[in-house]
């Protein structure tokens, strides 16, 4: 078993929507970024190759690559899943947070628990997902800055590398 550790975070604009956790979600602000900005989908990729010590997600789809912009964030974990399994790993499961001051995430958890699940080929109930605000402090709560943190267990394949 091998741990790993993602985090991002990327400054908002104003309008919508927001694409977080490979899915549009209906608010008045946006992610800026090279990529699509997924901070959440940046934060799960990230994790997975710190489990396998795999080059970090800016080593992997460096921003001076004009290939990078406006990615789909969903594609680069998706290379950087396969990756991860050429390594000889399996994901055991993924508990991320994600930090926005707004919109309420309560509703649209769920879709994103499916999305990266289904990104990665995992069961729903191996990705759990939380949603905190900046209870109205700092650059989160005063909605400039959206952060996602997440934590990977992977488990070497039988006669894999480990
Ligand atoms: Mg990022």
């Amino acid at each position: 078993m091998r741990i790993g550790l993602g985090e991002d975070s990327h400054r908002t604009e104003p309008g919508g929507p927001l694409r977080l956790g490979g899915i549009d979600v209906p608010h008045d602000r946006h992610l800026v970024g090279h990529s699509d900005a997924d901070v959440l989908l940046h934060a799960v990729t990230d994790a997975l190759l710190g489990a396998a010590a795999l080059p970090d997600i800016g080593r992997m789809f460096p921003n001076t690559d004009p290939a990078n912009r406006n990615r789909d964030s969903a594609e680069m974990l998706g290379l950087a899943a396969a990756k991860v399994a050429e390594a000889g790993y399996r994901v055991v499961n993924l508990d991320c947070v994600v930090h926005a001051e707004r919109p309420k995430l309560a509703d649209y958890i769920d879709a994103m628990r499916h999305r990266i699940a289904g990104a990665l080929r995992l069961n729903p109930h191996q990705v759990s997902i939380k949603a905190k605000t900046g209870e109205g402090v700092g650059p989160v709560g005063r909605e400039e800055l959206v952060v996602a943190r997440c934590v990977a267990l992977v488990e070497a394949n039988e006669g894999g590398s480990g």
